[in-house]
This record gives C-alpha cells, sequence and structure tokens, in this order.
C-alpha cells in the first residue's frame, strides 16, 4: 500500500507512465483500434506476452488510468470498468458463474440489483437472500455449491448493515469469495479488503464520480481471495499468475463477450470527480449527520435511519469500521403527513432517483425505484409505504436543515 494519504495517492494515481504530451490530467484517447509498428508485436498482445490495447471494447488508456485510481483508492490487486454499476455487478454472473452453482446475497439490496439476481435465479444460478446483519443466516444459507456471497455496505434505502467483518471471517474458512458492493460508503471510508472481500464493487456514477454526470461501476479484485480454490476458472485463464484469474476471465467472459465497456470520455469525468471523493464524502457525512438528528428530535417524524445515529442497530460496528457514517439517510414522516406534499415543499432537495450527487436528492422509495417489486418484497426489506430516502450533498448545512424541518406541517 502507499504510504501517502488517500487524495494524495488518487490525485497521481492515474500517471502510469510518462506524461503524455505535458497533459497533467489523463487525456481522453478516443481511439477504438490501436495500431502496431511490428505486427509480431500486436500478435504478441493479443497472446498477453506484453501489454497493450487490442480493441476498445477490452481496455482503453483513460479508462485503464482511471482503473489503476480505483485499484489505488481499494488499496487492491487490480480492476475493471464497466459502462454502469449493474454491468460491474451483471459481470459476476457473467464471467464467474454456472449453472448449477449457487450464491448467498444479502436481503438489502439496491433494487435492480435485486432484480438482477431474480433473472440469474432463472437461468440456473440459485439465489439465497438472507438477512446479512447476521451471520449466521449467511452461514446457514451456505450449499456446497455456493460460489459467492454477495452484500452491500450500508444498504439503499433502510441503511442496514451487514456483519461485513464476520461474513468475512466465514467466506474466508469456507474459501467461498465474498463479494462487498462498496458504493454507499466509498473506499474513502471504508475499504471492504479489511474485512476479507475478494471482490468489491463500485458504482463510480455514484460518490466517486460524485457530480451525477457520468455512468460507470468497476469491480476491484484486493489481491485477498485464493482463485485456485475457484472451480469455475476455465483453463486459458490459468496461464497468468493465480492472483491474475479472477480478472483476467472477467475481462475476457465478461467485458469482452458482454461488452458493457466504459466509455472514455465517461472516464475521464469520473476521474476528475474522483480527485474530490474525499472533501466531498466528509462535507456530505457531516450534513447527513446533522440532518438525521435534527429529524430524529422532531415529533413531526415517525423514524429515521442513518447509521451514524446512536438508535441505529449497527451504530456501534459502523463506528468501528467507517470513518463516517456516509450520505445516505432515509426516514418516515408522522402518519396523516402525506410525503408527496412534504416533498413538493422541499426546495433544496430535488426528487430524483440519483446517489452521491453533491446536490441533496430526495425520493419516495415504495412509489418509485422499489414499486416494481410489489408490497411484499417491500416489507421483508423493512421499506414502509411512506419511507423517504434522501442522498445528501454538499450543500451549506444551515440552508439544508431550514430547508428539511421548514417543509414539515406546522
Ligand atoms: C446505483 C447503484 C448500483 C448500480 O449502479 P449504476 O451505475 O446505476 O448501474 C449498484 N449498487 C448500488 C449500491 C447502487 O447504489
Amino acid at each position: 500500500m502507499s504510504t501517502k494519504g488517500f487524495t494524495t495517492t488518487i490525485l497521481h494515481g492515474d500517471r502510469q507512465k510518462a506524461i503524455e504530451h505535458g497533459s497533467l490530467s489523463k487525456p481522453i484517447h478516443t481511439s477504438v483500434a490501436f495500431g502496431y509498428t511490428d505486427a509480431r508485436q500486436l500478435a504478441s498482445v493479443f497472446q498477453g506476452k506484453e501489454p497493450g490495447f487490442r480493441y476498445g471494447r477490452q481496455g482503453n488508456p483513460t479508462v485503464s488510468a482511471l482503473e489503476e485510481k480505483i485499484t489505488r483508492m481499494e488499496d487492491g490487486h487490480g480492476t475493471i470498468c464497466f459502462a454502469t454499476g449493474m454491468g460491474a455487478i451483471g459481470a459476476l454472473f457473467q464471467g464467474l458463474l454456472r449453472a448449477g452453482d449457487h450464491v448467498v446475497s444479502s436481503a438489502f439490496l439496491f433494487g435492480n440489483t435485486n432484480s438482477l439476481w431474480n433473472t440469474v435465479a432463472g437461468q440456473g444460478v440459485g439465489v439465497s437472500f438472507v438477512d446479512s446483519t447476521d451471520v449466521a443466516q449467511v452461514e446457514a444459507a451456505l450449499t456446497p455449491e455456493t460460489k459467492l456471497v454477495f452484500v452491500e455496505t450500508i444498504a439503499n434505502p433502510r441503511t442496514q448493515v451487514a456483519d461485513l467483518a464476520r461474513i468475512g471471517e466465514l467466506c474466508r474458512a469456507r474459501g467461498i469469495l465474498y463479494v462487498v458492493d462498496n458504493t454507499m460508503t466509498s473506499p474513502y471510508l471504508f475499504r471492504p479488503k479489511a474485512v476479507g472481500a475478494g471482490l468489491v464493487v463500485n458504482a463510480l456514477t455514484k460518490s466517486i464520480g460524485g457530480h451525477g454526470d457520468a455512468l460507470g461501476g468497476a469491480l476491484t479484485d484486493t489481491g485477498v481471495f485464493d482463485w485456485t480454490a475457484f472451480a469455475n476458472i476455465y483453463d486459458t485463464y490459468k496461464k497468468n499468475p493465480a492472483k491474475n484469474w479472477g480478472l483476467a476471465q472477467i475481462r475476457a467472459k465478461a467485458l469482452r463477450d458482454f461488452g458493457a465497456s466504459l466509455a472514455p470520455e465517461a472516464a475521464h469525468t469520473i476521474a476528475v470527480g474522483a480527485e474530490t471523493l474525499a472533501l466531498r464524502m466528509e462535507r456530505a457525512s457531516a450534513n447527513a449527520l446533522a440532518l438525521a438528528r435534527a429529524l430524529e428530535a422532531d415529533d413531526r417524524v415517525a423514524a429515521v435511519y442513518y447509521p451514524g445515529l446512536a438508535s441505529h442497530p449497527q451504530h456501534a460496528l459502523c463506528t468501528q469500521l467507517f470513518k463516517s457514517y456516509g450520505f445516505l439517510l432515509s426516514f418516515e414522516l408522522k402518519e396523516g403527513i402525506d410525503c408527496f406534499d412534504y416533498l413538493n415543499r422541499l426546495q433544496i432537495g430535488i426528487p430524483s432517483s440519483n446517489l452521491g450527487d453533491t446536490r441533496t436528492l430526495v425520493i419516495p422509495v415504495a412509489h418509485t425505484i422499489f414499486f416494481e417489486m410489489g408490497a411484499e418484497r417491500r416489507a421483508s426489506m423493512g421499506i414502509a409505504e411512506s419511507l423517504i430516502r434522501v442522498s445528501v450533498g454538499i450543500e451549506d448545512q444551515d440552508d439544508l436543515l431550514a430547508d428539511f424541518l421548514g417543509a414539515l406541517p406546522a
């Protein structure tokens, strides 16, 4: 690991080689193809005998600079970027799983990840959804076919926090790949490598890009998992050193074959946004804590869910594992207060479905992002029909508190 601090490391982390033409920020390479003066060199790049780029779908210099930056953020071994966060999660299925395999997933999930696992279940991979705040439930769901365990750090929207370290110990003891979606914490607040995660998912669209202006996703191999224990690696990818097997297979079987490649323009936008991740996370976390405390103290609010509150069931765990408690909170208004009318009275919080933006965004969860799954599954995830999710931004704190408290009915 670098001995330098987080922000110093990521600011300089995309300078893999010499500075190109003096440009300090990594240039946007739009070329899809890469030419070689020696045809033998082209062949040797294709055969993986020397580094180089083949075709834009599998790799691009601008994207690869961002991959290097994210590897450093996660203190990992390597990273592959995808067009979206869902592209990165889908790559787990495309690149690593086969019919008959089994996955244990947290029941508290980003809505589209929940939908993806259900799709996968229809394609021959068994999926068990468990309460990931309790390692005993994860353990009880394991079968001899279980290839990976998947959890989120802070689940959106109800902020349940998986029992991250104990699940990590369980997976290590059983030789099972542990995948942690770090989107809600970001590598600035938490590095899943510390709890034994083998692969880390980041939706770059959210706080790493940070400005709501580019889609992207990443899978980082932390270097912790022993790929020789993973039965699904094809012989072709075993020509690499074992610590590279996972990413080599994912880059070919998922990125190359399914094609959810990150565009160089988006990679550049995300890389610029990433430079201020630490500054934005500190500010948004402080805002979120102040807002959560103010809402909890108000008797027109029925419940507030935020890991920074002493009332949160996993508060102590979060204090131990995370640098601060993040930008995501949710709350329920007292019965009789219409959540749509309330949201319409806000002047700073914008009704919108994104997360991790510089601006504060609000959404009535049951009526939008979690509508398709139906009332029963919502109830099982602890999502009340009146739940409001807030992705807290970096506005001035007084303005934010005045907006959310002022919109409560007298
Ligand atoms: C947004 C999000 C994703 C998916 O990212 P996209 O870039 O929107 O595809 C995955 N996991 C979590 C926790 C997210 O918040």
